[in-house]
């Protein structure tokens, strides 16, 4: 144990206090939202730092965002009132980056690889789903890609998942092909993907445990939050990192692993979709022999009218530990709720709303609104701007998507790493230069032929039988690009003023003729991409500013990491609109959670999946539990997409808020009263009660589905699922069922018995509903009851 400064502990209860003074191998913190398990973590790394008992290099911290990153830092350096150099606090995956770009060369990268995002991912595959004709066994590019994700997330690489696979199914070896494939062209474009920054760093630390020692040598305590969103590779890497130092033989005062925090609500867990892992935290104690666990039950976030309905909702998932979360700031005021006719009554109800709380005196700043999908802000922008209401989307603006943001960065990236083909070829081109399909193929045939980059094949623009116009326009780019790399990476050795990024994409834009280029079309849309990249280079002189000794590849790095969570823009003096998503973690004065409507919130895509409705309550309940004083629950009763509008039922989690928590303005049984829009859907219930079914299927959010993340089903996957539930779940052990049998699901009410198929605990019942269709359930823990 160590010394902790008293001002370190004042004002924690007994179990905080304990949290940030226990010093032992491992700690599990859980606890409900706003319990303080951030600010515990926080804390809990200043007292370390105060008593001497770590160097800040020894730290390392992990946040979900590198936006919580920032925060975290500030706050410990406020608590120890220093500034504490070389202390990590990042996401894994900024982590991640930092440990590849130091041991790039060890396995066949060099520092300057290329993180993809997963468009640049996608197109990568899409080619080679054309290369390999694989759209006819049914795989298409986002299959394919969501595949590799999930392989990669669970470690298993392209060698690994030949050896399991069924290969006598062609789909399955042409997937097996098609993912070998694309792990050979990253490693030819020294590019990793998302999935890769993490895998790749433990398959580094497996491969040369002289590597890892290093890194647990280097690292004595490691602390991560929302542990309950890590997925098997997060978790692998955590546990490279916190074993026995192996190399006993050198001289050391410390062998054993680093000590491990971890701090996490599995009612919190989000992500299973990304393969989060709820089990890293069931099983911690398992893990980690020995292991302390601290439970935080007081509630210092929320009034207990926010709490009690927040634990209400939740207390409906099965496979939960019921935990006490209490407050003692008292009742506050009643959940306000609205049912607008339309998404334009919804969000005038919400303007108006945000309006009369700020003449109050409320900050916009301290406001929040929340929604399911992203295409759900565009009703309430549209209020938004009419009424004034300042606002900001965090991680709806997607500046880093737009296409002349995206040629900047590669042409940037084309200097950086210059085996990066992909970059390469999507400048080759842009602004016009001639440089056609032909062309553009011959120049890959030369380098296949040579045994050069793609980039180096241009160098020889002479020799690539070519005009004489397309040889000039590609040696002129070829220069445009020696020249920058010139500025950015000078021959010399010596390091560039933190400047030479803004000079050097300045010069790119230039002298490419890019700029000339749209400043010369009379297409209106270009002039506002004149005015983005003008924005690039002025967060390339942020940038410069902020980091002194930044370079070109920490420039592409942060921008390759920036998350939804991460907006550039100061949002303090706005109403802040994001998902539900992307609110995790944070907290808001009042919060206004709209579209609280079935098929969105639980979304309709989750109602076929194992666990999806359950993961769709645990995002009810973030949302509900970022609220300090006021909450607001929204809906419609018709929405209104892509030209056709259809009626909306309220979500069936607005039944399981006690009705007397509710102070509604106006209820879905107000609407029914009037006979006006929903009637139809609303006839013969009673005013303000909520039975009800889906709405009809039809196509009603189409396209809207793009800005959701990828799910994969797991139909051929249900035994493993059930491998993957906690032990403590519901267990309907025996039951029998059979053809014919009419059985109640907590989420999709009553229904008859089809069909039963597997043995033992892996039996499957198909199932009719009478009003949610057919879905498939593994009878062992499926929430049902037979009739
Ligand atoms: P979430 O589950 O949403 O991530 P959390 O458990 O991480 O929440 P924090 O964000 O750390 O909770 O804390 C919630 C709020 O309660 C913060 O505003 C924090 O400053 C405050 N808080 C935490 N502990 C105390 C305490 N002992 N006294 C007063 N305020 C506290
Ligand atoms: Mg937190």
């Amino acid at each position: 144990g160590g010394r902790v400064d008293e001002d370190l502990l004042v004002g924690l209860n007994p179990q905080q206090r304990e949290a940030v003074t226990y010093r032992g191998q491992a700690l599990l913190i859980v606890a409900g939202a706003g319990s303080g398990k951030t600010s515990v973590l926080t804390r809990r790394i200043a007292s370390l730092l105060r008593g001497r008992e770590a160097w800040p290099s020894q730290i390392l911290a992990i946040t979900f965002t590198n936006k919580a990153a920032g925060e975290m830092r500030e706050r410990v350096q406020q608590l120890i009132g220093d500034t504490a150099q070389g202390m990590w606090i990042s996401t894994f995956h900024s982590a991640c980056v930092r440990i590849l770009r130091r041991e790039a060369d060890q396995f066949g990268f060099t520092k300057s690889f290329t993180i993809y995002d997963s468009g640049d991912s996608r197109a990568l595959i899409k080619r080679l789903v054309k290369q390999y004709e694989a759209d006819a066994f049914g795989l298409t590019p986002a299959s394919v890609q969501g595949r590799i994700s999930k392989l990669k997330n669970e470690l298993a690489d392209a060698e690994s998942f030949a050896r399991t696979a069924n290969m006598s199914d062609p789909a399955e070896r042409l997937f097996a092909e098609i993912f070998a494939d694309y792990q050979r062209s990253l490693q030819r474009a020294n590019a990793f993907d998302f999935d890769d920054l993490i895998a790749q760093t433990v398959y580094l630390f497996r491969a040369f445990p002289h590597v890892a020692d290093t890194y647990r040598r280097r690292f004595r305590h490691i602390l991560v939050d929302e542990y309950q969103d890590t997925n098997h590779a997060q978790y692998a890497l955590i546990h490279e990192l916190t074993r026995p130092i192996e190399d006993v033989g050198a001289l050391l005062d410390e062998t054993d692993g680093a000590s491990l925090t971890v701090v996490g609500d599995s009612d919190q867990s989000i992500y299973a979709f990304r393969g989060a892992d709820i089990r890293n935290i069931t099983e911690f104690e398992r893990d980690y022999p020995g292991a302390k666990v601290v439970l935080l039950e007081q509630n210092y976030r929320s009034t207990q009218n926010i709490l009690t309905a927040a634990n209400a909702v939740i207390s409906n998932n099965f496979d939960r530990k019921d935990k006490k979360l209490w407050t003692d700031v008292g009742a506050g005021d009643k959940i306000v709720g609205f049912t607008g006719y339309s998404q334009h009554d919804e969000a005038q109800f919400v303007a108006d709303e945000v309006e009369a709380l700020h003449r109050a005196g409320l900050p916009y700043g301290e406001m929040a609104v929340f929604y399911r999908t992203n295409s759900q802000s565009r009703a309430l922008e549209e209020i938004f701007i009419r009424a004034a209401v300042p606002y900001k989307i965090m991680g709806g603006t997607k500046f880093y998507d737009r296409a002349e943001i995206k040629d900047a960065m590669a042409y940037l990236i084309a200097v950086a790493n210059p085996a990066d083909e992909l970059s390469v070829r999507r400048i080759l081109n842009k602004p016009r230069r001639g440089i056609g399909d032909v062309t553009e193929t011959s120049i890959a045939r030369y380098a296949a032929d040579q045994d050069i980059t793609f980039r180096d094949a241009l160098t020889h623009a002479s020799a690539l039988g070519v005009g004489p116009k397309i040889q000039t326009a590609i040696a002129q780019l070829d220069a445009v690009l020696v020249e920058a790399t010139a500025i950015m990476l000078p021959a010399s050795g010596e390091a560039p003023p933190s400047t030479a990024v803004a000079e050097g994409l300045t010069l790119l834009l230039n002298k490419s003729g890019y700029l000339d280029a749209l400043r010369m079309s009379k297409d209106p849309q270009d002039e506002a991409r004149v005015e983005n990249l003008d924005e690039l280079v002025a967060v390339t002189r942020e940038f410069a500013r902020n980091n002194p000794d930044g370079t070109l590849l920490d420039f592409l790095t942060e921008v390759a990491l920036v998350s939804d969570a991460d907006d550039l823009a100061d949002a303090s003096g706005t109403v802040s609109l994001m998902t539900m998503h992307t609110a995790k973690g944070l907290e808001y004065d009042a919060v206004f959670v709209t579209g609280v409507e079935e098929d969105l919130i639980p979304h309709r895509i989750s109602a076929g999946e194992p666990g999806g409705p359950q993961e769709e309550r645990r995002l009810f309940y973030v949302a509900l539990t970022r609220a300090r004083k006021r909450l607001h629950l929204s809906l419609a009763m018709t929405r209104a997409q892509f030209g056709e509008v259809s009626v909306a039922m309220p979500s069936r989690f607005l039944q399981e808020i006690p009705y007397d928590l509710i102070d509604w303005r106006q209820s879905p049984g107000d609407i029914n009263a009037r006979g006006q829009g929903g009637s139809r859907a609303l006839n013969g219930r009673r005013p303000g009660g909520f039975g009800g079914s889906g709405t009809s299927g039809g196509s009603r959010y189409g396209d809207d589905l793009v800005p959701l993340p990828r799910r994969d089903k797991p139909a051929g996957d249900l035994a493993k699922f059930a491998n993957r539930i906690p032990a403590k779940v519901r267990d309907n052990g025996e039951m029998e069922l059979a053809p014919g049998d009419r059985i109640r699901h907590e989420d999709f009410g009553e229904g008859r018995v089809d069909q039963v198929t597997g043995e033992g605990a892996k039996r499957v019942a198909h199932v009719r509903f009478d009003r949610a269709g057919q879905k498939k359930l593994l009878i062992k823990i499926a929430p049902i009851e037979k009739l």
